[in-house]
């Protein structure tokens, strides 16, 4: 992988008629044709296609997604838990397409977000919302989004990945799509030249007290200390702690997503109970354990 990774400049993407290429520092890639016309990757979507049902990921681009009440009650829990603006999050209850990596709106999401650059961010801040990382493999960018990174002495050391229930005993339960989601944060930190010394997800009961950003000394001690995996903040707050895999394993991942959006597979159905119950398109979907 020959890439010249600049931290000091934030990439950038232009469409180019029905292409797109991303700018960064001196180079320029020229993103290939994805599927569904999508033009970067949401680091998000790697452990979903792996460990969730990627069906569902391909089904979610050709029909689109349904908003419910719990996704835009979980929204704003994350701005309030976050301190970050609520406006404009631009979503509505019912079928929404997904826009948000194609064409031109999705040249305007990613450029964006380059606004919070994590190289432009001040880390002698206590803490930096939504962050944006960028890694590019195989010409493909990928575009992750932390919630949380909490600075110490100076340096980013703590990922936080955000993660809203609806009541306490989901909290302790974390699923490996979601332990994928911010091992990509750590490993994305990591490729972009920073050092971060841990990862985790904190699982929160929507609605409850407890506000992330006004407990940074709990979390930072409980980072540091101890050998748990997880940790009850409070009976709704629970910190799981993520065993970072190697890059090379990460990357098998990566490039086995990676697959599917190029065309060089299919899309692989990971129908159950669990997962095709909360499905929205149970009832369309040939592959559906619940109908
Ligand atoms: S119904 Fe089940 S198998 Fe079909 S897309 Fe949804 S989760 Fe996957």
């Amino acid at each position: 992988m020959i890439v010249l990774v600049r931290l000091d400049v934030a990439p950038r993407m232009e469409l180019m008629g029905d292409s797109a290429v991303l700018h960064w520092g001196d180079e320029t890639f020229k993103i290939p044709r994805l599927k569904h016309g999508i033009l970067f990757v949401m680091s998000g979507y790697i452990g979903s296609q792996l460990y969730g049902c990627e069906y569902k990921v391909h089904l979610d681009y050709m029909r689109g997604r349904i908003v419910n009440r719990s996704i835009l009650d979980g929204l704003i829990e994350h701005s309030r838990q976050l301190g970050v603006d609520e406006e404009g999050l631009g979503i509505e209850l019912g079928w929404n397409p997904v826009l948000i990596n194609r064409g031109e709106e999705g040249v305007y999401f990613f450029n964006e977000r380059m606004r919070n650059w994590i190289g432009y961010a001040d880390f002698s801040k206590p803490y930096i919302q939504e962050a944006s990382l960028v890694m590019v493999r195989r010409d493909i960018p990928i575009l992750g989004l932390p919630d949380l990174v909490i600075n110490v002495d100076g340096k980013p050391a703590y990922i936080i990945e955000l993660k809203t229930t609806g009541g306490p005993r989901r909290t302790r339960s974390l699923m490996t799509r979601e332990l994928l989601q911010a091992e990509s944060y750590y490993h994305m930190m990591r490729y972009l030249g920073l050092d971060p010394k841990g990862v985790a997800v904190v699982k929160i009961v929507r609605g409850t007290d407890f506000r992330i950003i006004d407990n940074m000394e709990l979390i930072i001690k409980y980072m540091e200390n101890g050998d748990d995996d997880l940790v009850m903040l409070t009976s709704n707050v629970a910190l799981h702690k993520i065993k970072v895999r190697s890059f090379d394993d990460f990357l098998k991942d990566v490039d086995y997503a990676l697959d599917y959006w190029l065309g060089l597979r299919n899309p692989r159905p990971n129908p159950s109970r669990r997962l095709c119950s909360s499905c929205e398109h149970r009832k369309r979907c040939p592959y559906s354990a619940v109908k």
